[in-house]
Order: C-alpha cells, then sequence, then structure tokens
C-alpha cells in the first residue's frame, strides 16, 4: 500500500493506493494490449468524444480535485486549479487539433499515389513526477490516445491519489499502475511497451533511457533543468518585474522544473538587485497553509527533501517574505536569497528544486553568457531587458530548449510551442503541433498510378 501524508500536516493521511507488483503490471500491461486493438480501430471522431467526455468529469470535479492535489503535494491551492484547469484545456486543446495532426498526407505523382500515415505505436508507458502529476501525464495520455495507442500510467509515489481518479475519469484503454522505480521498470522493461514517455529527473531518465534502449523502444525524455534567469544591465528592478521573477523562482516551494533557479545580475547593480529582490517578496511571497488564502508557497514534498532545502540555506543569505508556518510539523523550508556563492556550489551547479535560489554578479555579457550555458542542463531560460532587440539577440545564444524575455515560465505560453529541452535536458518535445506527433509512427504506402482511394479507414483516414 502507498499511502501519502500531507506535506502541510504531516501527522495528516491524505489517502493510499494499492502498489503494484511486478506481476501485475504484466497483466495491466496485456490488458492495455487487448484494449489498444480494439482501440486502434476505433474511429478517431469516438476516440475524440473519450477525450471530451474525461475533460467534462475533470471540469466538473475540479474544486475537490483541487484540494486532493493541493492536499498531496503542498501546493497552494490557485495552482492546482491552475495545473487541473490547465489539463483540461489541453484535452480540448488536442480535441481540437488531433484530426489533422493524424490525418494521412498524400502525394500523387507519375510513380503513384504515395499515402503518409501516422499510426499509433501500441502500448505507450508514461512515468510522471510528483511535482505536477495532472498536467504533466496528460501530455502524453491526451495525444498518445487520441493517436490510437493504450497508454498505462504510472504517477510517482509521492503524488498518486489525484491521478488516480483523474485516470478512473477518462477511463477507455488508460490504464494506471502504482509504485516507486520497480513499477516504473517492469513497465518500461515489458515486450508489449512500444513507446516510452517519461517526466522526471536526469537519474530517472538516465535508468529509463537505458532500459528502453536495450529494447530499442523509442522513448520521450523530459529531464530536469537548472534555469538562468539573466538580467542584462539595462534591466528595470521594477516592482512588476520583481514580483514575476519572485514567483518564477518560488511557485510550487521552487520544485518546478522550469523555475529561475539561478539569478545573474551585474556586478554593479547586485546591491540594488538584492534590495529590490527582497521588497518584492515582501510584496507576494507568504509562506504558510497552501489551503488558506492569501499563502503563495506552501511546504516541499517530503523530510528528505525538506532536509536538503535547508541545508542550501548558507553562506551570506536572507530570509523571504513572510513565513507563517511550522517546520517541526510540516516539511517547510524558509525560502532564502544566497548571495554570491561559489560558483562551484551546487546551488549553482545543479538543480536545487527547493525554495533558495543563488544570485551571480557577473562583469560582461560574454562571461554570463558562459556561465549560463555551462553545465549538461539546458531547459528553459529567460533574459531581462528595457531593450527587447537587445534581450533577443542574447536568448538566441542561450543553451535551452526555451527562452523567456522579460518573464520567465509562463504557462500559458506552451500551447503556441513545443516544449522541451536540449542537452541532458531530455529529448523529445511535448505541446503543440510536436507534442502530438510524438506519439504517432508514419508508415508509407505506395500505391500504384491511377489507385484512387475508395473507401475510409478506421481512424477515418482515406483507403
Ligand atoms: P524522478 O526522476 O525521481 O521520478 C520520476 C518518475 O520516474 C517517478 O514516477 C518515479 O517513480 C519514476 N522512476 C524513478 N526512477 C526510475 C527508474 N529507475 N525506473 C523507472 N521509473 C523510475 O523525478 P521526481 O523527483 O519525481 O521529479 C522531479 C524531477 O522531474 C526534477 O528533476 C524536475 O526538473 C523534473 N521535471 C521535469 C519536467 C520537464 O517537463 N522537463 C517537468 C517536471 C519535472
Amino acid at each position: 500500500m502507498i499511502t501519502r501524508e500531507n506535506p502541510a500536516r504531516f501527522a495528516e493521511i491524505v489517502g493510499s493506493v494499492a502498489e503494484t507488483s511486478p506481476n501485475e503490471v504484466d497483466a495491466i500491461v496485456w490488458s492495455a494490449e487487448a484494449a489498444y486493438r480494439r482501440w486502434s480501430v476505433t474511429p478517431i471522431d469516438e476516440r475524440l468524444a473519450l477525450l471530451t467526455a474525461g475533460a467534462e468529469a475533470i471540469e466538473d470535479a475540479l474544486g475537490e480535485l483541487s484540494v486532493l492535489l493541493s492536499r498531496e503535494t503542498g501546493k497552494v491551492l490557485g495552482e492546482c486549479r491552475g495545473e487541473i484547469g490547465f489539463a483540461v484545456r489541453y484535452l480540448r486543446w488536442v480535441v481540437t487539433h488531433a484530426t489533422a495532426a493524424y490525418a494521412d498526407q498524400t502525394l500523387d505523382d507519375e510513380l503513384g499515389l504515395l499515402i503518409q500515415q501516422r499510426k499509433p505505436y501500441g502500448v505507450v508507458a508514461a512515468i510522471t513526477p510528483w511535482n505536477a502529476p495532472v498536467i504533466l501525464s496528460m501530455l502524453k495520455i491526451a495525444p498518445a490516445l487520441a493517436a490510437g495507442n493504450a497508454v498505462v500510467v504510472k504517477p510517482s509515489p509521492l503524488a498518486p491519489l489525484t491521478l488516480d481518479r483523474i485516470a478512473r475519469l477518462i477511463g477507455g484503454p488508460l490504464r494506471i499502475v502504482h509504485g516507486g522505480a520497480e513499477a516504473g521498470a517492469a513497465l518500461v522493461g515489458h515486450d508489449l511497451v512500444r513507446k516510452v514517455a517519461f517526466t522526471g529527473g536526469v537519474a530517472g531518465g538516465r535508468a529509463v533511457a537505458a532500459l528502453a534502449g536495450d529494447r530499442l523502444t523509442p522513448s520521450v525524455l523530459e529531464l530536469g533543468g537548472n534555469d538562468p534567469a539573466v538580467l542584462l544591465d539595462d534591466a528595470p528592478f521594477d516592482d512588476a518585474a520583481m514580483d514575476r521573477l519572485v514567483m518564477a523562482t518560488f511557485a510550487s516551494s521552487g520544485q518546478v522544473c522550469t523555475a529561475a533557479k539561478r539569478l545573474y545580475v551585474p556586478v554593479a547593480r547586485l546591491g540594488d538587485f538584492v534590495d529590490a529582490y527582497r521588497a518584492a517578496a515582501d510584496r507576494v511571497l507568504v509562506t504558510g497553509d497552501p489551503l488558506a488564502d492569501g499563502v503563495t508557497m506552501g511546504p516541499v514534498i517530503s523530510a528528505a527533501a525538506q532536509e536538503a532545502g535547508a541545508a542550501l540555506r548558507r553562506g551570506r543569505f536572507h530570509d523571504l517574505g513572510i513565513f507563517d508556518a511550522d517546520e517541526k510539523t510540516g516539511y517547510f523550508v524558509r525560502p532564502a536569497l544566497v548571495v554570491s556563492p561559489s560558483t562551484r556550489d551546487p546551488l549553482v551547479t545543479a538543480e536545487q528544486f527547493a525554495p533558495v535560489a543563488p544570485v551571480l554578479g557577473y562583469t560582461s555579457e560574454s562571461a554570463v553568457l558562459a556561465s549560463v550555458n555551462a553545465g549538461e542542463l539546458g531547459l528553459g531560460a529567460s533574459v531581462w531587458s528595457a531593450d527587447e532587440q537587445r534581450a533577443v539577440a542574447f536568448a538566441r545564444r542561450v543553451e535551452a530548449g526555451f527562452c523567456f524575455v522579460n518573464t520567465h515560465n509562463r504557462t500559458g505560453m506552451s500551447l503556441r510551442a513545443p516544449f522541451g529541452g536540449v542537452k541532458h535536458s531530455g529529448w523529445g518535445r511535448e505541446y503543440a503541433h510536436e507534442g502530438l506527433t510524438e506519439y504517432a509512427q508514419t508508415c508509407v504506402i505506395h500505391a500504384p498510378a491511377g489507385y484512387r482511394p475508395a473507401a475510409t479507414s478506421p481512424a477515418g483516414n482515406p483507403m
């Protein structure tokens, strides 16, 4: 049994789910395979109807699901509503765009009629982390089901409860297994799994990629980030910008893949920046009960995360915002800004996933670009300047999957563009057109010259 406590009050048990044994994983994959055989020949309109009904069912339960997500993850209620609401929006976005994305493409020339099909893979294994379990699972489930695959999702044992409810609301050829690395490995290593979609840390990603590689199973990996936020020498430190930057750093207690995790400021402006940043934290950062009104930051996910986060508060640092929580009854970490740590400090070189952020002074644009591009992670980044031309020119040279200008990590933007990192932040893309086509493989029929399609395939395409 996996039992989940409330990170804000760890004496309170939120719920539990049965842990799936490796034998049960095998049976569930076989059942998903049987479902896939039927689902892949179901017309696409019927497949999309399942997603529409799922979106409605989730929306109807939004209030209750948001409270459950907040209680199992410690994220503030508004963020949980935002995450689940965004998952509903994404489901509907997939319904709108899937038919065109998976339609046949044809080429008719003197060699004959070429029909390029988008076919499902079979059973897709979706392995997801705890920090945004609903949206990160939906980014895999929705396009994979729309394309005609069956899906077996394995959420993190640290946040299995809300997704378990949501999987049941969607139904169809979607299955769920519960457990940690062992259940994940049994799933990824299963012979009937034809595609793996993983979101998580670099170590887990490496293990999953190795297993998938051994079986030559194609995989999508969305991994960790150590996003820099670079304030160029003309960046205004106005209240609105500073408020955005503080929340880009501390939303979800810094446990966001694309949080601003390293702040770079011209050395001559470091003192002014620290003052402006602390003032912004006083305005917008309130640590406390994630279900309470006005609270903008809750606890971290676990006792281990609390210990690791507290250990990062060293050297010259400032406590930030209003702290109204008990570190002895909940996994709270006091948010802090560490000023000028060593560039070799793990707080700078690795992903902290905690509410402790470093600010580093730099002396020239070329020096800061080298610092930003150092290391193996390249998920997101941001650049801040009064001169947007200059900011975009800098952004072009940043080694990251995406770079924001004068903001950082605005989720609403992600439906417009593919999301994913470079270097060890992963491969594959989610969201946008690329996020749909990841779950369909291209197969080609070479029909003879003069052939004309006479019927429609079960998927709704011409035959
Ligand atoms: P994690 O890698 O520990 O776990 C992710 C999932 O993989 C969990 O379901 C876990 O049980 C499973 N898993 C772990 N090891 C495994 C193994 N050897 N075999 C099979 N399954 C295994 O990550 P986490 O702590 O849950 O999440 C935090 C990490 O996720 C951070 O690094 C964060 O940056 C990253 N993340 C990335 C994105 C993105 O889109 N790039 C989004 C959110 C989080």
